[in-house]
């Protein structure tokens, strides 16, 4: 590694929903590229201010948005992402992102949004708990084999603004997309056992943390 390169240091944000399997996943996706980093929770301002990329864990989002808001940390959040920090939300992840949320039963959702992401999202949009699946996903961007998405209670896209990117589909619905420094997944890469989509974030904030020291 040349002397100008840094360490590069991945955030997950600390709430709640599946911390530690996003921990464990950027660790080996840091490891098989062969990067050093470090990972961190992020749950305060001042930790959201110090990371190069940060990961938005799936669980339930209106638990985090609140915890997150009570700390004070989303406007933050907000403000890194516009500046150009690479964020990865997965499931209850992606609908912090977006703009708007709504349920099928209870209409808009009116949770606290990042909003950084302009896309709809329909939440429990394949079902409840009981209908969670795994399916192959044709993902281009991270080559191509299949990716095996593991849905949990998983939302969908149901509109995406220009700048919007759709990354990968199922059945017809929109499960993952990427919008400049930002991706969204209705899955959790986090529990497919395969790092390339956490490998494919981690290079987005080392390039990003290069080009700035370079
Ligand atoms: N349905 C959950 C929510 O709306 C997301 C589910 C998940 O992250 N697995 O927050």
């Amino acid at each position: 590694m040349s002397g100008k390169k840094k360490s590069v240091i991945i955030g997950v944000l600390g709430f709640q929903g599946d911390i530690e399997e996003n921990v464990a996943a950027t660790k080996d996706a840091l490891q098989d590229l062969q990067v050093e980093g470090s990972i961190e929770l992020v749950r305060y301002p001042e930790e959201a201010e110090k990371v190069d990329g940060l990961i938005l864990p799936g669980g339930e989002s209106t638990v985090q948005s609140t915890l997150a808001a009570i700390q004070r940390s989303l406007p933050v959040i907000k403000k890194r992402i516009s500046e150009g920090m690479p964020v990865l939300g997965t499931c209850a992840g992606m609908i912090m992102l977006s703009r708007r949320a709504f349920d099928r039963v209870i209409g808009d959702t009116k949770q606290k949004l990042i909003g950084n992401l302009d896309v709809v999202i329909e939440r429990n949009a394949f079902g409840r708990q009981g209908d969670s699946f795994e399916a192959d996903l044709d993902i281009g961007m991270l080559g191509k084999e299949v990716f095996k998405g593991v849905f949990i209670r998983a939302p969908a896209v149901s509109e995406v603004g220009k700048d919007v990117e759709v990354i990968a589909k199922l059945n017809n619905k929109i499960v993952a997309i990427k919008q400049k420094n930002i991706i969204g997944t209705s899955f959790h890469p986090e529990l497919s056992g395969d790092s390339r989509m956490h490998r494919h974030f981690v290079k987005m904030a080392v390039d990003l943390k290069n080009k700035v020291a370079a």
